[in-house]
């Protein structure tokens, strides 16, 4: 359900039944002349509105406005709308801190910009990650006082958190393509794998013709299809599948 839709009643069982709530994060940004500058965080709305045909999730309203960078062409009537990590992170700590105190324990992050080497990351999902981290230590703290962490009623604490019930887990941030789907996937920049991925999400969003020699990234697109798209689809479905599934949730605390 889109969270913005939701009433009360609704909100609560979502909370009680533990749904994935997941927030689509991406950049706009220069996609070539053939594609729209939304591509990122459109691929991961495409993707989620599928996923949601199949599981229950709260869908929260996409966040656009990542640190895209300029590093593909300048924004001046190009498009790419770039703002800074460092003004992410204030914004990202007290959307998290919101949703903790809504009472959600199973938040997701889901993004498309940059991770080809999710591990290591990059300004976007590290502001994210990093604004997660800070949210939760906050809000333990308010919540448990200092010192719960060496509290005698965490003693389990390394057992439960390899079991998944670790407060660390309430926010978990997700490339929209994995390490191994990128394996059995181009992955690129306006390319053959994206365009392909928009041809299958959201059509309206390339126009093939418009392909152009000049820009390297973009050179491999004219041969992108709805048909390989379709293929990118499926594995980023099979992945977040797996990483949302019920089996994968951390148990409500007991406080
Ligand atoms: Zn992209």
């Amino acid at each position: 359900m889109r969270y913005e839709m939701m009433l009360p009643h609704q909100i609560r069982a979502a909370i009680d039944a533990r749904w994935p709530v997941v927030l689509p994060v991406g950049v706009l940004e220069y996609h070539g002349e053939h594609m729209a500058v939304g591509m990122d965080t459109l691929a991961v709305i495409g993707v989620i509105e599928r996923l949601e045909k199949e599981m229950d999730l709260v869908v929260l309203p996409p966040f656009h406005y990542g640190a895209a960078s300029y590093a593909v062409e300048p924004p001046e009537r190009n498009g790419t709308l770039h703002v800074d990590a460092e003004a992410l992170l204030p914004f990202a700590k007290a959307m998290f801190a919101g949703l903790l105190r809504i009472g959600f324990r199973n938040i997701h992050i889901v993004i498309h910009h940059q991770t080809e080497n999710f591990a290591a990351g990059m300004p976007t999902d590290l502001a994210f990650r990093l604004a997660a981290r800070q949210a939760i230590f906050a809000f333990l703290e308010k919540e448990r006082g200092e010192g719960w962490w060496g509290n005698e009623k965490m003693a389990n604490y390394y057992a439960k958190e390899s079991a998944g019930d670790d407060p660390f887990n309430w926010i978990k941030a997700h490339p929209l393509l994995t390490a191994e789907a990128i394996e059995a996937y181009p992955f690129d920049h306006a390319g053959l794998g994206e365009t392909s991925l928009t041809m299958a999400l959201f059509p309206q969003a390339v126009e093939l013709a418009k392909v152009g020699e000049d820009r390297w990234y973009a050179r491999s697109a004219t041969a992108a299809s709805e048909d390989l798209g379709k293929r990118g689809v499926e594995l980023a479905l099979a992945h977040l599948r797996k990483a949302l599934a019920p089996g994968n949730l951390a148990p409500q605390s007991a406080d």
